[in-house]
């Protein structure tokens, strides 16, 4: 690079490649299902959060399609000035009634979801109680709120307590916000303990439920559903690009807040909303969901099969209780040189290590899907035994 001023830039390129950190970002060359294909070479897909194989269903296609065809492909504006058309609001409605909430707002992703909703719900002189291990989105939402950061041990309730205990006398709103499903390790916030406590020390509550959208509770509803809080838990944040196929994150609750957020909620006011065609395929979805919970179904029944014989074969699968599949492998070459042998055996799975997780932590993180085929996990056993063998690990 020429310009003095950006000479800082390939410094940090080098050293995230001397680090080992550099991520280089691998194409595919076909939709996203059980099997795509990259540099050629069709390989089983193990990376994607198309939990239940949405994301090129013939229906949802359809949907998009004739979508474009009734409103074009552009929304044209912002939706607070001319952005919003029936398929937003039929989204809404039905997607409301779908997560058993008042109301829903769909935003152009889960990461605006947090960004719009954390800055409206408290501000300079409040304070966020927010799980160590929460997500960026929720992390970079508070920051832009301003309001005091207080992150607790992961799932210690307890530690959570008598931060609020400390803190009982103190003025301003109080926010406890957590992930529902934690995305490294697979594993389930307590939740019905998030909503006692809030209840108890007069908090917010707020959950992201990214990974729990489409894959927990009934039919998919989420998690809040699985533990049935309705109506315990203030706010939830979903997401439309991870099991429901498409893209787009939405925020559901009662439907004063959701109005004050179309008021003030930034990425609403400020970015152009989704496009017809995802509003027509996110639509699609949650009808297909709503009709029937035969995805959801087989999504847990492959994560059960896959997960038991994983551990039958002695990998240690952490301490996940989704479909997410961690597979510890210790150092984060390791899981590197683990994640190569697997490509060219066939299998896309990404190797996640420092400092994503702790060091010493590194791991292959599979991610399981309804899409997946008793064949695809069967032969993925057969090669995870083998390359586990050759590397010394099972
Ligand atoms: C993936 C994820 C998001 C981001 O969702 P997008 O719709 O992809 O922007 C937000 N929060 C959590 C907890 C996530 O896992």
């Amino acid at each position: 690079m020429s310009r003095r001023a950006l000479a800082f830039v390939d410094e940090e390129l080098r050293e995230l490649h001397e680090t080992s950190l550099y991520n280089d970002i691998r194409t595919l060359e076909s939709e996203q299902g059980a099997w795509v294909v990259i540099g050629g070479r069709r390989v089983l897909n193990m990376c994607s959060n198309n939990y239940l194989g949405l994301a090129a269903h013939g229906r949802l296609k359809e949907a998009a399609k004739r979508a474009i065809d009734e409103y074009g492909v552009g929304p044209g504006a912002v939706r607070s000035i001319a952005g919003t058309m029936t398929i937003h609001e039929q989204l809404e409605r039905e997607l409301a009634r779908f997560k058993k909430t008042e109301a829903t707002v769909v935003l152009q992703s889960g990461f605006n979801a947090n960004l719009a909703t954390i800055p409206v719900l408290v501000g300079r002189g409040d304070i966020i109680y927010s799980d160590e291990l929460n997500h960026a989105s929720i992390i970079d939402g508070c920051r832009l709120s301003r309001a005091e950061i207080k992150p607790y041990p992961h799932l210690d309730l307890a530690a959570l307590e008598e931060m609020l205990k400390a803190d009982a006398g103190v003025e301003g709103r109080k926010l406890i916000v957590t992930d529902g499903v934690f995305s490294m390790d697979g594993d389930i916030a307590d939740l019905p303990g998030v909503a006692r406590l809030a209840e108890e020390y007069g908090c917010i509550s707020m959950v992201d439920d990214a990974h729990g959208e489409g894959v927990l509770g009934s039919s998919g509803r989420g998690i809040v559903d699985h533990f049935d809080l309705h109506g315990r838990i203030d706010v939830e944040i979903g997401t439309l690009s991870k099991a429901l196929g498409c893209v787009g994150g939405f925020v559901a609750g009662p439907t004063p807040l959701i109005d004050l957020l179309k008021q003030r909620g930034r990425p609403f006011l400020f970015s152009s909303s989704l496009t017809p065609a995802e509003a027509a395929a996110n639509l699609e979805a949650v009808r297909l969901l709503e009709a029937s919970d035969k995805l959801v179904l087989e999504l847990w029944e492959n994560a059960r099969y896959f997960q038991g014989e994983m551990r039958r074969l002695g990998f240690d699968t952490g301490r996940t209780e989704t479909p997410i599949t961690p597979v510890m492998v210790g150092e984060a070459d390791r899981a590197r040189e683990f994640s190569r042998a697997l490509f060219a055996a066939g299998i896309f799975a990404m190797a996640i290590g420092f400092p994503t997780v702790p060091r010493g932590k590194a791991r292959i993180r599979v991610m399981i899907s309804a899409a997946h085929t008793r064949a695809d996990l069967d032969f993925a056993l057969e090669v995870f035994r083998r390359i586990g063998r050759d590397m010394g690990i099972i």
